[in-house]
């Protein structure tokens, strides 16, 4: 899976496979956010604050580090929308919750 990190909001995106009819594949979520998109690794926007976020894959994460990290999960066309600006997804839109762990 794939995060969106922010450091100076301590807020995550975490790109969660779906498994409806329509869904991506693993291919097309890394060609359109992952590593084989033109936005990766630093050409996220933090969709809270609009600074610079980081893509990392979630294996390459500190769990102990995103605990304490506002986390959040989109679909891969939540979140393809979210960070080219297409709506609707938006962070207030969005349910706000903190994971108390991520295994
Ligand atoms: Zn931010």
């Amino acid at each position: 899976m794939i995060l969106v990190v922010c450091i100076p909001c301590n807020f995550v995106i975490r790109i969660m496979p779906t498994h409806a009819a329509n869904a991506m594949g693993e291919r097309e979520v890394n060609q359109l956010l992952g590593p084989d998109s033109n936005l990766w690794p630093n050409g996220f926007e933090c969709v809270k604050c609009g600074k610079n976020a980081t893509g990392m894959l979630e294996r390459a994460a500190d769990p102990k580090v995103l605990r304490t990290m506002e986390l959040r999960d989109l679909t891969p066309h939540e979140a393809f929308a979210a960070f080219n600006g297409l709506g609707p997804v938006s962070y207030t839109h969005l349910d706000v919750y903190k994971r108390q762990s991520l295994s």
